[in-house]
């Protein structure tokens, strides 16, 4: 039973968090995008507390009802709870610290790797994370997508396909480090794997299926300790029981590793295809070598092997720069595990990474297959020990592949910073020996100039005509 108090309290709960959400899309966002995500918490709101009204109304005209309505309290109630978290999420997307100058370079990058139109969003993270979320996806995940759609339909752009929005959470400790940016290969990885879901899915379950009957022997070990210890319990199960209920959970066990850690597999693949080892270097700045996986991610001594072994094979021209071995070392004795399901799930990924090399040729990459790459690198490097944005040696195609060229600045500026003897002479010439952070940021300022200029030329080269008429 739901009393009058307790309806007086959620609705004003849900007023003063309207409010809110309405406060911070009136400040003044440089783009328009975050106001859409707000037009639609504010829609999931409207819709739950239009829908609660109804109940009471319905309930006072009957004189019943106050089994829906107790029901209603609490759904709203608790989506009320989830509204505030991902408002909490989509707030600070208008700090002054956030470099606005990179998303439609990053954006031009996602719409190239996924095919359809995107606009990215940089909301700074007080967690030391860095992450990309589709809205629609989430809002899709939380069940309110008829809200999302309701607000896009609209925000009106005259029929024309909404672009997908996409929310980078950024490590707000590191707002402007521009280099960090080379980990949106591996988060816009996990969108792109997508489309090649079943054929992985497959894959792996041929391979999690053979490596069950490899380990056989093992496997019987591993579930028979995890019985007797269930067993030591004292819960008074039977030895049958306890064998078949260890044997399911440990099955149960290895299936979700393999589904988790293959995921994360795909998504580093995409983006070693993309940046090469740039997207380890970036990696290590974000965990500090804390790489001992879990079973939602593989160790990171694993993830380098395979990204190094894959590049090794399928990227040559990358695999013998020398400037990248400091990415690679001392990380691959950690594979060997003492979880026997990891183990297996390992040797699954090693297999599996393999398996799906052809696919993954699908996704456009200027590492490989691109003739000359080090001496393009080279150049670019050249300008910017000189100061000058390192896109001045490349042409716009004028195309949508165009937006590969986040990707080679990402690559070039992880390599002059690997450089070693290149970026000191940098630092120094600038009397930064002793400050390489503010070196790194200059690096960043003339990678994020060097996005700037060459989208600049971009636009130039495809509305050519009506700007020369406009001069
Ligand atoms: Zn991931």
């Amino acid at each position: 039973m739901v009393t009058p108090w307790q309806i007086e309290c959620l609705l004003a709960r849900a007023r003063s968090l309207r409010a809110e959400i309405q406060r911070i899309a009136d400040k003044d966002h440089p783009y328009r995008e975050p106001g859409i995500i707000y037009d639609a918490l504010k829609e999931v709101i409207d819709s739950r507390v239009r829908a609660f009204d109804d109940a009471l109304r319905l309930g006072r005209k009957s004189g019943d009802g106050g089994r829906l309505l107790a029901r209603l309290f609490n759904e709203t109630r608790d989506e009320l709870e989830k509204v505030n978290l991902e408002l909490v999420k989509a707030m600070r997307v208008d700090s002054a610290r956030i470099p606005f100058e990179i998303l439609r370079a990053m954006s031009a990058a996602a719409e190239n790797l996924l095919g359809e139109k995107c606009r990215a969003v940089v909301r700074l993270d007080p967690q030391y994370n860095y992450s990309i979320e589709g809205c629609e996806e989430r809002f899709k995940a939380l069940k309110w997508e008829p809200a999302w759609r309701k607000t896009l339909a609209e925000s009106g752009d005259n029929g024309e396909k909404q672009s997908a929005i996409l929310l980078v959470g950024f490590p707000s400790a590191d707002a402007g480090a521009i280099l960090l940016h080379a980990l949106a290969a591996h988060e816009l990885g996990h969108a792109a794997g997508n489309r090649w879901r079943d054929e992985i899915e497959s894959v792996r379950s041929e391979l999690v299926a053979a490596a069950k009957g490899q380990y056989g022997s093992k496997l019987v070990e591993h579930i028979q300790a995890s019985a007797r210890s269930m067993m030591g319990l004292g819960l008074g199960v039977g030895k049958s029981d306890a064998y078949e209920s260890a044997a399911r959970s440990v099955v149960e066990r290895l299936e979700r590793i393999a589904e988790a850690w293959f995921e994360e597999l795909v998504a580093d693949l995409v983006a070693a295809r993309l940046v090469g080892p740039a997207f380890l270097a970036a990696f290590d700045r974000l965990n500090l070598g804390a790489g001992q996986g879990s079973d939602e991610h593989p160790p990171s001594g694993l993830r380098s092997e395979i990204i190094s072994t894959y590049i090794a094979d399928e990227i040559t021209e990358v695999a013998t720069d020398p400037v990248w071995r400091i990415v690679y070392e001392g990380k691959h004795q950690s594979s060997g595990s003492k979880d026997l399901l990891w183990e297996i799930v390992a040797g699954v990924c090693r297999e599996g990474a393999t398996r799906i090399r052809p696919m993954l040729r699908d996704v456009p990459s200027r590492l490989s297959g691109e003739p000359g790459l080090g001496q393009i690198v080279s150049v670019m490097e050249t300008h910017l020990e000189n100061g000058t944005p390192p896109t001045v040696p490349l042409t716009p195609a004028g195309d949508s592949k165009d937006g590969q060229i986040f990707w080679l600045v990402m690559y070039a500026g992880w390599h002059f910073r690997l450089s070693l003897d290149r970026f000191d002479a940098f630092a120094r010439r600038f009397g930064w020996q002793d400050d390489l952070e503010r070196a790194e940021t200059a690096l960043g300022s003339l990678m994020l100039h060097g996005l700037q200029s060459f989208e600049l030329r971009a636009r130039w080269k495809t509305s050519g005509e009506s700007i020369r008429r406009v001069d």
